[in-house]
């Protein structure tokens, strides 16, 4: 997939053009267009969360290395990503299946066996939906609904300057997996199955996102789906905010680095520019961050990774050793790093 800066732009352009079409949201609607999901109000304590991702064929996904169950698992955690980001619970899914005549329909059933498990998996239940001849490409859209506590929402805008900026975990694996799934470089079996294992099969983050809600530990949030350089950018103009991100501090997973050079990659490229890890990105304040580690003990997760800093302005700032690099927004096309690692 393409997620270069042009795309970004032209996505965003057609999302603002979109939304004025559709006028203000009427009241009861707490956060429209332009968020992870849509919070709505509800007459009882809790913000109903609805959340829709379209997965197509060819776009999104390749069945020569995709299975249809590992495709039904992925359609449901990419939406069940966004009701972590907003810090709710998952509770009803809708499918609408877009099947290709020429296939078994049987085949189908392979693709409810995935959406099953995550739904068992994470306590949602998958209760109606629509199925239609597709021409050409196969598609998956779920609708899912969640629930969060009024006061706990976690929303993209809200993050201040001098706030730090975490993940939920070390970055670039899926990305990876995604080289390592088109390429099919000689690799150690175990590492291998990690990373596609990273790219088929995402962990959304529910419980770290509960967590943060709940504690109050971040004033800022979003999943990682279009690349951290992408996604930290879309909490930086939701916010009015820039962000520094030392290039020397990200996290990028060992894994990653272990992979890079039987890919001809840039690990810092693909921790920071690739996408569909699906972990959380999050800012906090300096006392949220010293909660933050035993917090994430207790409740038996990893503590999450410090990325770098919120600062005033609008942009995304990479600091190298050979100055700072404008990543604003970048994704595979426009991020253009030519800078050696020893510089960085
Ligand atoms: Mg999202």
């Amino acid at each position: 997939m393409q997620r270069g800066e042009r795309t970004l732009t032209r996505e965003t352009a057609l999302i603002e053009a979109l939304s004025r079409r559709f006028g203000p949201a009427p009241p009861g609607v707490v956060l429209g267009i332009g968020d992870d999901c849509a919070a709505l109000s509800t007459n009882g304590d809790d913000y109903l969360l609805w959340t829709v991702d379209t997965l197509v064929e060819r776009v999104h996904f390749d069945l020569s290395y995709t299975t249809l169950t590992q495709l039904g698992w992925k359609a449901l955690a990419v939406n069940l990503s966004d009701i972590a980001a907003m810090g709710g619970e998952p509770r009803y899914a809708l499918l609408s299946l877009g099947w290709p005549p020429e296939r078994d329909p049987g085949l189908a059933l392979e693709l409810a066996d995935g959406l099953a498990q995550a739904g068992r998996e994470y306590g949602v239940a998958i209760i109606g939906g629509d199925t239609v001849a597709s021409p050409g490409q196969l598609t998956v859209t779920i609708t899912l609904t969640g629930v969060v506590p009024a006061r706990q929402l976690l929303k993209r805008a809200g993050a201040r300057a001098g706030d730090l900026i975490y993940v939920t975990d070390d970055l670039g694996e899926a990305a990876a997996g995604l080289e390592v799934l088109k390429r099919r470089p000689e690799l150690d079996a175990d590492l291998k199955a990690a990373l596609v294992a990273a790219h088929l099969a995402p962990r959304p983050q529910l419980k770290a996102g509960r967590l943060l809600a709940r504690e109050g530990l971040a004033t800022a949030a979003i999943d990682t789906s279009d690349g951290v350089a992408s996604d930290l950018y879309h909490i930086c103009q939701a916010s009015g905010v820039g962000a520094v991100i030392p290039a020397a501090a990200v996290p990028i997973s060992p894994r990653v680095l272990a992979v890079a050079p039987y890919l001809q990659a840039d690990p810092l490229k693909l921790a920071l520019m690739g996408g569909e890890d699906y972990q959380l990105l999050f800012t906090a304040t300096r006392d949220m961050a010293a909660r933050l580690a035993p917090a994430f003990a207790g409740a038996g997760l990893d503590p999450p990774l410090l990325l770098g800093e919120i600062v005033a302005g609008d942009r995304v700032s990479l600091v190298t050793g050979g100055g700072e690099v404008d990543i604003s927004g970048a994704g595979f096309d426009h991020f253009r790093l030519d800078l050696e690692p020893e510089e960085i």
